[in-house]
Parts: structure tokens; sequence; C-alpha cells
């Protein structure tokens, strides 16, 4: 009996990520090795592996750089704390934050500049999370909350239920925060809502594609990492429409019990995860399973593209490029011209 393969449509890099190593190469390439990255620059192993080998060096805490070396900050947006600790350090600051948390961080400090309070629905411990909070403005004496679900939303105390608006992660499930934020409104009827859905444009084609994915197949694997939210999503979504799945950072952690009276096959991949992990896998596939037939499932078309920061876009490269764009492993055109925002 052959093996059906699905591929979701879209899946892997979405703009911001595609942005944000795009960021990290052209450092190397002008300011060459190493260059300095507070957090992973996007939550995937592979590409912070290949980062860290041609140069990248990953740290958590500011103060583990030297002083006036080269900082990239991730794509999941920083506090303004660490900014500050960058800054006093005299390191030279490229932020990689993708421009759609950049909306929400001034959604927060306008909110916080105008006297409300906010809450923010997303996951603790997550980095855009801390950086997100990070954004509001406490001179004027109100609060930021973390509401991570239904039951939080409805003990939450607010100082002021008439001047509180919410805020959201980018890469949350749309259905939980669709249900979280119906508690919100029973609980606080006048909350201020964000003038446009927080939850990115990614975020939500590639939930969209799982789904209809999952509806048609008897098991999905997610590429992705542990870490990186959007990809766990992606799991949750089919395992809720009752299909079986699997997150894996690569074709090495499939278990092939789990294949066993598979007939058709779903494939997707998390918005940090490069085409060249899904070409991988269906190269195992193809290797291992005889009568194996790959169709694409012919979804949305993203054509979502980011500028580079000015800062960097406009210094002139001095070097050739020597290696192969990671970008070009996520199946995006490599650019040697500053792309155009979109
Ligand atoms: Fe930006 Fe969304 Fe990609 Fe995150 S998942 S980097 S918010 S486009």
């Amino acid at each position: 009996m052959g093996l059906q393969i699905i591929l979701a449509n879209p899946r892997g890099f979405c703009a911001g990520v595609d942005r944000a190593i795009l960021l990290v190469e052209r450092a190397l390439m002008l300011f060459g090795k190493p260059v300095y990255v507070r957090h992973a620059i996007v939550h995937n192993q592979y590409v912070v592996r290949e980062l860290t080998r041609r140069g990248a060096i990953f740290v958590e805490n500011v103060a583990a750089i030297p002083p006036r070396a080269v900082v990239i900050f991730s794509a999941h947006g920083s506090s303004q704390a660490v900014r500050q600790q960058a800054e006093a350090r005299q390191l030279r600051i490229f932020d990689a934050i993708c421009p759609l948390v950049t909306k929400v961080h001034m959604e927060v400090r306008k909110l916080s500049e105008d006297g409300y309070e906010c809450i923010l629905i997303g996951h603790q411990g997550h980095p855009e999370v801390e950086g997100t909070m990070g954004q509001f403005n406490k001179d004027g004496g109100g609060k930021i909350y973390l509401v991570e679900d239904i039951q939080q939303a409805q003990r939450l105390q607010v100082h002021s239920p008439t001047r509180l608006a919410y805020v959201t992660q980018t890469t949350l499930s749309v259905d939980d925060t669709r249900d979280i934020v119906k508690a919100l409104k029973q609980r606080f009827p006048l909350i201020k809502e964000p003038p446009k859905d927080d939850i990115c444009y990614a975020t939500q084609n590639r939930q969209d594609a799982v789904k209809k994915l999952a509806s048609h197949c008897d098991l999905i694997l997610v590429l992705g990492s542990r870490n990186s939210s959007n990809s766990n999503r992606l799991c949750e979504i089919a395992r809720r429409k009752q299909t079986t799945a699997y997150l894996i950072d690569s074709p090495g952690q499939i278990n092939p019990a789990w294949l066993t009276g598979v007939k058709t096959l779903g494939i997707t991949a998390g918005a940090s995860a490069p085409e060249k992990l899904v070409q991988d896998t269906l190269a195992f596939f193809r290797a291992n399973y005889t009568n194996c037939v790959v169709r694409d499932d012919g979804g949305k078309r993203e054509q979502v593209v980011f500028n580079l920061p000015a800062a960097i876009r406009n210094l002139p490269l001095t070097e050739p490029v020597r290696w192969k764009s990671l970008s070009e492993l996520g199946n995006v055109l490599a650019r040697t011209q500053a792309p155009k925002m979109k």
C-alpha cells in the first residue's frame, strides 16, 4: 500500500523570520565574526546552529557581550530595559524585531501614555511576552497584566476596569484567543480592543492550512522546535481535529511506529522552520517507503516581505557572499537588493 503525503500551504518561514535571518547574515558579512545575538534569533534549532557555525554568538544576557560589539535583538522583540542595558555597554544595536511585534509594542506604549491599564494575552516565559510587557510605561501608576487562559481572565482583578485595554502575543491559537477575549469582555464590558488583530497573518494562515490538512490526514508531522510557539499551536490544532500530530525538529526524530496504518500523511512547518527541513523529511519518506506520492495542498500564497532596518540596509557590502543564504533554504528568493515592504 502506498503512502500519500500532502504538504500544507502556506508553511515555514514568514516574512518576519526571513528578515531576522537576513539581518544576522548581513551583519556577519559587514562586520565579520563574531556577531552577538540576544536570544535565539528565531525559535529553530537548525537556524541557530547554522548561524552559530557562520559566526553568530547567541547570549541571553547583554552583560555577556563585550562593550562596543555588534548585537542583534531577536525577532520576538526586546524590552526597554534590555535596550538600556545594551546602550549602557555602548553596543552597536540592530533590532530584528518583526514589524508586527513592533506594532503591538507601540500599542502598549500608547495605552500606558494615555492612562490605560493593559492586559496581554500570551504565554508566560515567552520572550515576546517579556518584550511586550517591558514596553508598558508604569510612570502613570498603571499596570500591565498577563492572562494565559480563560480561568485567569475570569479571576483577574484590575485597578481601572473602565480604562482597560487588551493586546495579544502574535503567535497564539486564533480559536483559544477568541474564547479568552470573550471571557474578558464579559468581565470587563468597557475593555478596549486593538485597532487590528495582533495575531499575525502568518500564524493565522498556517493555522487555517493545518485545520484543512487535518480533515483529510491520518497523521500530521509539524517541522519546528519545541520552543517555537506557533509550531506548538499547529500541533495542538491538528490534535483538536482528532488527528494524531507530532512536532519534530528533523526527520531523524520520526518514529516508524507512528506510520503504522497511515495512508495519508500531512506535513507542515512552523514559521521559523526552513523549507530545507520539509524537503529532508520528504527525502526520508521517499527513501524508506515505496509508492510515496507527494502533493501540495494548494492553499494561500503569501507575498509579504519586510524591509531590513535602514541602519543595516544602507551600509555597503564589502565582502562577497560565500555561503548559501538560510533564507534560500527557507525557499525565499535570495535578495541582494533591499526588499520592499508590502
Ligand atoms: Fe512576525 Fe508573525 Fe512571523 Fe512572528 S510569526 S515573526 S509576528 S510574521
